[in-house]
């Protein structure tokens, strides 16, 4: 694949496969306003006449990649009928059948790597790379939780008890969940959180963010194509209402979501205030991330690290590093070498194999992100700020930028985007400066440079956070060995990718025999 890649720009090779996202529901509604919509969700061309759908525009340049027709308050309603119909068939096929299915739609991921990745780039300004990453996760989760459900789901599970008694539990889906992603991993987690419910016997309302809703409609497309029925899992595209939409409806037993921490408190209030079962709420959100730096790491090292940890995916990864901690006895030297590798950066062109940051998502976040970095800029502190080349000025491009800061308190939110900020800290207060970290109350990532061990034993036993990455960068947890996923404000658990993520989606229920 990379071979081909080398030779072709994306854009002349995979035209974008699906320019229409819609509801699963297919309402009657269609893109032109005239004609009934079939169910199929076929791509369907673009039309001049377009009177209700939405445009879903390129972050690079803001041209039309395609279309959505969002949910309406119908839609919804006829997308749960749908959902609590089908769920106790589905249910009822059990583990190993469920993943069949799961795994036959891997093999279509697998087998449409290039549409997906054409789509990370022109919807979501996703570098070569990162689209590459983007598509090779989806496959990882469907193949993973397939993986699990044939041993949590395929048979009851005999326990111990007295001669003369059998006790069987058995594992099944809780019911119908909404599963709420964003845009940053429109793919991976959109296709995670929905194939993990649907793994479990859940029948899945599909709510991908407002920016990303076609990529979310090639992946509905291809796993019903892989036999995953249309009613087991739709897609409600929309913004934040369609999510409140469906995270108030009585018929809900579970959502499972991705995005921001005050996101996840709003589903939280909407799940407390609402009838019906009490649902339950997985919520994986936002990171205030660090890195500690000792004297005893390797320069070299620390500066590759910084680089992929702090730019790739233009800093739009909820594990990207934010602060720097870096030892004062080498924070010049240090800091020099980040610099010359952060000059070296090719801002531009997602599409092109050479870049490495592309655009932030839209006009909103640069918005925002220009505004911190000028913020900071008017409160003195030193900023090294990158030129953006002439070529990407249509677009949502950020100028990379390194910050030098007093402490991470000094930061009152995540900025989602390509920002570095740095502290220097004093060799004796390794403790302070756990202690400020834990202090945000966040606890995704954590990196660590330091050749000591009992630096490593230190840190381990004081952070709170959930991943822990040491000489190394702290971002593309990998599905099945880096279960990943924070605590505090940065999430519920479990960890997406690990053992004990598909029980979350689940009930038990026990019978007992006297036989
Ligand atoms: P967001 O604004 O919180 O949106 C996430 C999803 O929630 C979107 O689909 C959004 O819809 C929907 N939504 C918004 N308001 C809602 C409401 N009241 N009820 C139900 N759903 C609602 O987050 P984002 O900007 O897309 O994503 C970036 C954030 O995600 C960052 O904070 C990042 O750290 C976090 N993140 C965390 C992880 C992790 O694993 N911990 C992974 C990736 C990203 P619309 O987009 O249509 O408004």
């Amino acid at each position: 694949l990379l071979a081909k890649l080398q030779s072709l720009e994306m854009r002349e090779w995979a035209a974008v496969p699906t320019v229409l996202a819609r509801p699963s529901t297919g309402s009657g509604r269609t893109a032109a306003g005239s004609e009934a919509a079939d169910s199929t969700n076929e791509p369907q061309p673009v039309r001049a006449e377009l009177v209700e759908a939405r445009m879903v525009r390129s972050p690079q340049d803001g041209t039309t990649v395609g279309q959505a027709l969002d949910a309406t308050p119908a839609d919804v309603d006829l997308a749960f009928a749908r959902a609590v119909a089908a769920q106790p068939g589905w249910d009822a096929l059990g583990g190993h059948a469920r993943a069949d299915l799961l795994d036959r739609a891997a093999d279509l991921f697998e087998a449409n790597t290039a549409e997906f990745i054409s789509l990370c780039q022109c919807e979501a300004g996703k570098t070569l790379l990162d689209g590459v990453l983007e598509v090779r996760e989806a496959v990882d989760f469907l193949r993973y939780y397939a993986c699990e459900a044939r041993t949590l789901f395929g048979a009851p599970k005999p326990l111990p008890g007295p001669t003369g008694e059998e006790n069987l539990l058995r594992m099944h889906g809780r019911g119908v969940f909404a599963t709420i992603s964003p845009w940053n991993f429109p793919l991976a987690i959109f296709t995670g959180m929905a194939g993990a419910a649907i793994a479990a016997g859940n029948t899945v309302l599909a709510k991908p963010a407002e920016q990303t809703p076609l990529i979310a409609a090639l992946a509905v497309r291809l796993c019903h194509e892989a036999g995953i029925p249309d009613d087991v899992l739709q897609l409600v595209p929309g913004d934040g209402k369609v999510g409140a939409l469906l995270t108030s409806d009585a018929r809900l037993s579970g959502v499972a979501f991705t995005g921001s921490t005050d996101t996840a408190h709003a589903i939280n209030r909407t799940l407390a205030a609402r009838s019906g079962p009490i649902a339950t709420l997985i919520a994986e959100t936002g990171g205030q991330n660090a890195l500690i730096v000792d004297s005893s790491a390797l320069p070299e090292q620390v500066t590759r690290d910084v680089i992929a940890s702090a730019f790739q995916s233009a800093g739009q990864r909820c594990s990207a590093l934010r602060v720097l901690y870096l030892q004062e006895d080498i924070a010049d030297p240090v800091l020099e070498m980040i610099r010359g590798a952060f000059e070296a950066l090719v801002i531009g062109d997602p599409t092109r194999l050479a870049t490495d940051v592309g655009p932030v998502i839209d006009a909103e976040a640069k918005a925002g992100l220009d505004q911190h970095v000028a913020a900071m800029q008017q409160a003195g502190r030193t900023v090294f700020r990158r030129e953006l080349p002439g070529e990407v000025q249509a677009g949502s491009f950020v100028a990379p930028a390194i910050v030098e800061i007093g402490s991470i308190a000094d930061l009152a939110k995540e900025n989602f985007g390509p920002v570095l900020h740095v502290v220097r800290w004093k060799a004796d207060n390794l403790a302070g400066v756990i202690e400020d970290i834990n202090a945000t109350g966040f606890g995704l990532t954590l990196g660590l440079h330091s050749r000591i061990d009992a630096v490593r034993r230190f840190v381990e036993a004081r952070a709170r956070v959930g991943n822990l990455y040491v000489n190394r960068n702290q971002i593309g947890a990998v599905v099945g060995s880096q279960p990943f996923g924070g605590e505090g404000l940065s999430g519920t658990g479990p960890k997406a990718g690990g053992p004990h993520y598909l029980a979350r989606f689940a009930i038990e229920r026990v019978t007992t025999v006297d036989t």
